[in-house]
């Protein structure tokens, strides 16, 4: 029986601007919420798997927990508190970013890996897809997962693709070399995610409170509709300037922010 799965989508986890890694305003998860949210998790029995698992559980409780780009708090700071609670997680990291500053070291995804937690790919220069022609596709599919897997002495199975975008064609390069389990932004509970090829996810953001995180989990109350709408509004501007005018005015409005 398919149950659903809901996918967590985290970055970095940083207390502040000056914790060690990438911070971002938006995305870096204080360490304290995220200890909170895999307390709740388990709490109400929710048993973690990796990306490319699909173990069932008695009650159908599962969650999927995944980290994007390759921040160095993912090894520092997420690991030891997942091992701590017998959690495991899936890392999509940017091959082309391993051993750049704040990032995760070559060897450091090799521990990673030998600690049990899935390595997928998340592209080599974190172009977004789309933007690419075909032979650029290809290049950023297959360098990525050759690089992991050399890496980590693993096959590399799962994807998450830059910026959650992709459409059909860039989905349909990625299957043809070799990623069974991709993975996008668009925010929603995967209910057949046995039988689904590409799986919804849950943004997990600076600030959010462990209600609003509770009710994305259960994918209950008014709490997802709102993130639905969010990712609606935000999808506008993005076909409107396009993945780099987009990022241009994010950094532009995060930079006004407060
Ligand atoms: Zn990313």
């Amino acid at each position: 029986m398919s149950t659903a799965l809901p996918v967590l989508m985290y970055h970095g986890l940083h207390a502040g601007p000056d914790s060690r890694g990438r911070f971002d305003p938006v995305y870096s998860v204080h360490p304290d919420a995220f200890t909170a949210q895999l307390d709740w998790l388990l709490r109400n029995g929710y048993r973690s798997i990796g990306a490319s698992a699909r173990t069932a559980t008695a009650d159908g409780r599962r969650v999927a927990i995944t980290f994007d780009d390759g921040d160095v708090s993912n090894l520092e700071v997420a690991l030891p508190l997942l091992r701590e609670r017998g959690m495991v997680a899936t890392f999509f990291i940017t091959s082309g970013f391993v051993d750049q500053p704040g990032m995760l070291s070559s060897a450091q995804v090799a521990l990673l890996a030998d600690a049990g937690m899935e390595i997928g790919a998340h592209g080599r220069s974190h172009a977004f897809l789309e933007d690419l022609d075909d032979a650029a596709l290809a290049a950023e599919l297959r360098d990525s997962r050759t690089r992991l897997s050399a890496l980590t002495g693993r096959a590399v199975e799962s994807m998450a693709l830059p910026g959650g975008r992709g459409s059909e064609r860039e989905r349909r390069a990625a299957r043809a070399l070799g990623y069974t389990h991709l993975f996008g932004s668009v925010p929603g509970p995967n209910r057949n995610p046995d039988r689904d090829r590409w799986l919804q996810r849950i943004a997990v953001t600076r600030g959010m409170a462990l209600e609003e995180f509770a009710s994305l989990v259960a994918w209950r109350g008014p709490r997802p509709r709102l993130s639905r709408m969010r990712f609606e509004a935000l999808s506008w501007p993005k076909r409107v300037l396009g993945n780099a005018g987009y990022e241009r005015l994010r950094a532009r409005l995060l930079k006004a922010a407060p």
